[in-house]
């Protein structure tokens, strides 16, 4: 089982997103099973925040194996499904800071308009650190609503091949690739006048 600490060393640093994904990750996991070698596990997330990469990091469901799939919606949902069987969970986060103080409020206005003064770093991060605390303690109960059920599944990543773009000769997979005055090219370049 991944840890923490190896999402943190991905991300790059941690935040109460981060640990929301990690979250969600360590549901899925004891609901679903193991992670995902290759693309016996999919995610489907509705936002591209920090907690994709402790979904990516924690569940193997990555950008690059194709078993992450992304939907533009800007919503805290994720759902994972088992290959074949279609058996899933999806998990949309109910869970809320709990509300600034007065104090806080004025910190945080004080760092957006660029203030990094000692009291207001301080304030910031103590106020963050402690997101990810009440995160890290909180039930599966507070944090989620989740569904269970047979969801469908999405294709299977496809491998294609390659062909050259008439234009810059770089190589393009073919269902990207475009017809420009008879001739093949890469998006780029049929894009560029
Ligand atoms: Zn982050
Ligand atoms: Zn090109």
């Amino acid at each position: 089982m991944k840890t923490l600490d190896k999402v943190v060393e991905f991300h790059g640093h941690i935040c109460p997103g981060l640990v929301l994904g990690y979250r969600v990750s360590m549901l899925a996991l004891k609901e679903l099973g193991e992670r995902a070698e290759d693309e016996e596990l999919v995610a489907i997330v509705e936002n591209n925040s920090c907690a994709v990469d402790a979904v990516q990091v924690m569940t193997g469901c990555t950008f690059g194996k194709g078993n992450l799939i992304f939907r533009d919606y800007g919503k805290q949902v994720y759902t994972f499904i088992k290959r074949p069987s279609g058996d899933g969970l999806r998990i949309s986060i109910i869970w809320e800071a709990p509300p600034e103080k007065e104090e806080e409020k004025k910190m945080w206005e004080r760092y957006m308009r660029g203030d990094h003064a000692d009291e207001v770093l301080k304030a910031v991060h103590g106020r963050k650190s402690r997101k990810i605390d009440a995160i890290m303690h909180a039930s599966d109960e507070q944090l989620f609503r989740v569904t269970k059920g047979k969801f469908d599944l999405p294709e299977e990543a496809e491998i294609y091949p390659s062909i050259r773009c008439s234009v810059c000769a770089e190589k393009v997979m073919e269902p990207r690739a475009r017809i420009k005055d008879g001739k093949i090219v890469c998006i780029p370049c049929q894009e560029r006048e």
